[in-house]
């Protein structure tokens, strides 16, 4: 729909569209999208001109694809997503390159301050820790919830850097968001579609972790569509690895490089990369984050710990502050190669 279009013309458009016998799906914040839903091939090109002839209708593009808001058909030039406020937020996605680093867990107050003033001052451009951590028992450390948010805000403030945390409880969303300059979906998450569509009713911007049952590119799109939908036009997906066929005592995941340049093809959306999860083996973490910034990662996520291993969960893929100063010290060369410029924390306007 063209800016400043009216409800009653969206509701012309809906009408004629149900008039049809087609579904419809209305979503946008600044612009209204409408997309129909069942259109049969044989009807597009006379639906295209029927629309298009509408003096509201800015255009009409046939998305063949089954997720649609994610396409680059849909949307071709790539999405630049803000995250944070206004004088201290960060972009991602266009040519800078971002790069999320913290610890697994938020430990503890001066745990989490450490490693935030270490990762500032190596030139990380967001703050990572999680308050809710999805672990594979029970009787594994949990993480602090909402204690843990607060002492994020509280980083956040004092290092200036936007801070990204899990939410795992659609319950959670609202009050997540109240501490929290970006959600996390993990990866156990992405096809977990109640939590989808209320993260999709935020408008707090999301990082997609790539995961779930079947954790297929396509999957994965799909599951950002469920987000976007919703009226959530924020969100970033993240590349963190699939199970290896064996050898699990030498890397916990196989980080899916070729991912990135086919989700970059296919999709607007910025992609970064979790090489951390990725390997989970912190020799892993360097090389691996270097080469996802040479197929096309729009960012990373790292972990880091002060005392990796004294961790209360993912001590073996963390790097300690002295490798992750090496990492980020060589990443600005490479970023060069790719015609990309780090992104500093606090530079967006
Ligand atoms: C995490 O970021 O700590 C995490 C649990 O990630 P994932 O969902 O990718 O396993
Ligand atoms: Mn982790």
């Amino acid at each position: 729909m063209k800016h400043g279009s009216s409800e009653e013309e969206k509701g012309h458009v809906v009408d004629r569209l149900t008039a049809l016998g087609y579904g419809s799906n209305v979503s946008g914040v600044e612009q209204t999208v409408i997309g129909a839903i069942g259109v049969l091939d044989r009807d597009r090109e006379g639906l295209l001109e029927q629309l298009g002839a509408l003096p509201y209708v800015e255009r009409v593009v046939p998305v063949l694809k089954r997720y649609k808001l994610a396409s680059r058909e849909f949307r071709a030039e790539p999405t630049v997503v803000k995250v944070g406020k206004a004088g201290q937020g960060v972009t991602i996605g266009g040519d800078s390159l971002v790069v999320m680093a913290g610890p697994c867990s938020v430990e503890s107050r001066e745990q989490l301050m450490e490693t935030a003033q270490a990762v500032r001052d190596a030139g990380a451009t967001m703050l990572r820790g999680g308050a809710y951590k999805p672990r594979t028992s029970p009787y594994e450390f949990q993480g602090y919830g909402e204690e843990g948010l607060e002492i994020l805000a509280e980083a956040r403030e004092r290092f200036g850097l936007p801070v990204v945390t899990e939410v795992m409880d659609p319950h959670d969303v609202e009050m997540v968001c109240r501490y929290a300059d970006m959600l996390q979906i993990g990866a156990r998450n992405m096809q977990n579609y109640t939590l989808l569509r209320e993260v999709g009713r935020a408008r707090t911007p999301v990082l997609l972790k790539r995961g779930g049952m079947y954790p297929t590119i396509e999957n994965w799109l799909l599951a950002a569509e469920y987000i976007l939908a919703g009226g959530n036009t924020d969100v970033v997906l993240c590349e963190r690895g699939l199970p290896p066929y064996g050898d699990t005592n030498l890397r916990r995941n196989v980080l899916d490089l070729t991912a990135i340049p086919i989700v970059k093809e296919l999709s607007h959306l910025p992609v970064i990369a979790d090489p951390s999860h990725g390997t989970g083996k912190s020799a892993l973490v360097s090389p691996l984050a270097r080469a996802s910034i040479t197929v096309g990662a729009d960012g990373l996520m790292i972990e880091v710990h002060p005392q990796p291993e004294r961790a209360l969960s993912d001590g073996a893929q963390s790097l300690d502050i002295p490798a992750f100063e090496r990492l980020m010290r060589a990443l600005p060369a490479l970023a060069a190669v790719e015609g990309r410029r780090m992104a500093g924390a606090g530079v967006m306007a």
